[in-house]
């Protein structure tokens, strides 16, 4: 079994986690960011990242984490591609261990794993996945130019994909349980006017039908109860998300089960850091999960600081 030493551990490379990594390795600690998929997270599935400061809309959101990945590595930060097993802390030392039993020590942790998008749980959703059935606009998209496309919930995630899906096809319904957007209110009025876009409210999907593919999906009308089948070529599902959790069981969390931390991003748990969409927080953006991850880095650098006694005070 090998064991390496590091002062500060990064687990998820997203926006948050590559933000962090920069940070922590431009203030010299020996940093490791673990990934067990691609740098970058969900940045990469954008299309436009058009609410980012400094223009970055030029470019498509695998070539912005691609230039988040260089910097952090540029400044020193080590990516190691693999699955964290788990995360335990005797006295002041975590353990981190690998998919390969490779255990890294290191006396701070940021956890910045992110989350996992939700899905309706309803007759045919898992059956005809990646058969019509998606939850990625920008990956699956393209396979359904101009054909008929149902796209499911109310906020940012549903509009911002419902306009790329617009681009591709004029017959996109999207259907929301409400009577109004959760959205920011540009985005909600950038769909309500679209003329590709028929917004149905009060509005819930019941079960998607098909063989090989989707091809109808059946839609209760909430308000007054009417059931009716709508042919569609493909469902495309954005009600939110799940925070990955799973290696701090221990900590604190929010009733939605996200890690809630001080503005310093510190958890319940002395050394252990949380940042990005993990955390508990009112608004989630790249730039936000940016941001969380410059702070708890640098939250991370006091503490080890702090620990070794040589805090500026
Ligand atoms: P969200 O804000 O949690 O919205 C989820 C939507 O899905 C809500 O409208 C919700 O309905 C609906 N929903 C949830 N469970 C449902 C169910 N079982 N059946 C039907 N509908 C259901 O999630 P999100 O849109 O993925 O956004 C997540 C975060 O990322 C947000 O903080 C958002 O601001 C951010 N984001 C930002 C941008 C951007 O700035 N361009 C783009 C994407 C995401 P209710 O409203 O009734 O609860």
């Amino acid at each position: 079994m090998n064991t390496f030493d590091a002062d500060v551990i990064i687990v998820g490379a997203g926006a948050a986690g590559l933000t962090a990594g920069q940070y922590a390795a431009r203030a010299n600690l020996n940093t490791v960011i673990i990934e067990q998929m691609a740098p970058g997270g969900q940045a990469l599935l954008i299309d436009k990242l058009e609410n980012y400061p400094g223009n970055v809309s030029r470019k498509t959101g695998m070539e912005f984490a691609d230039d988040m990945r260089e910097q952090a590595e540029a400044f020193g930060a080590r990516i190691i591609p693999d699955a964290v097993q788990s995360i335990k802390k005797e006295d002041h030392t975590f353990f981190v261990t690998l998919g390969d039993d490779t255990i890294m020590k290191s006396p701070a942790v940021i956890i910045a794993t992110g989350a996992k998008h939700k899905g309706l749980n309803i007759p045919g959703e898992k059956e005809l996945y990646g058969r019509g059935v998606s939850y990625c606009a920008v990956c699956d998209g393209p396979f359904f130019k101009n054909k008929k496309i149902l796209v499911v919930g109310g906020g940012d995630s549903a509009c911002d994909e419902g306009i790329f899906l617009s681009n591709l096809t004029e017959k996109v319904i999207l259907i929301h349980r409400k009577d109004r957007f959760r959205a920011q209110r540009g985005l909600a009025e950038r769909v309500l006017k679209h003329q590709h876009i028929d917004v149905r409210f009060n509005s819930r999907l019941l079960e998607i039908k098909g063989g090989q593919k989707v091809s109808s999906v059946i839609i209760e009308h909430i308000s007054d109860g009417k059931i009716y089948e709508e042919e569609v070529d493909a469902v495309f599902i954005f009600i939110g998300s799940v925070p990955q959790t799973d290696l701090v069981p221990d900590v604190d969390k929010d009733e939605g089960g996200c890690i809630i931390t001080d503005e310093s991003r510190r958890t319940s748990i002395p050394g252990l850091f949380a940042a990005g969409d993990v955390r508990a927080s009112p608004f989630r953006q790249v730039v936000t999960a940016a941001a969380d991850g410059a702070v708890a880095a640098h939250a991370a650098s006091q503490y080890i600081d702090e620990l070794k006694g040589e805090a500026y005070r």
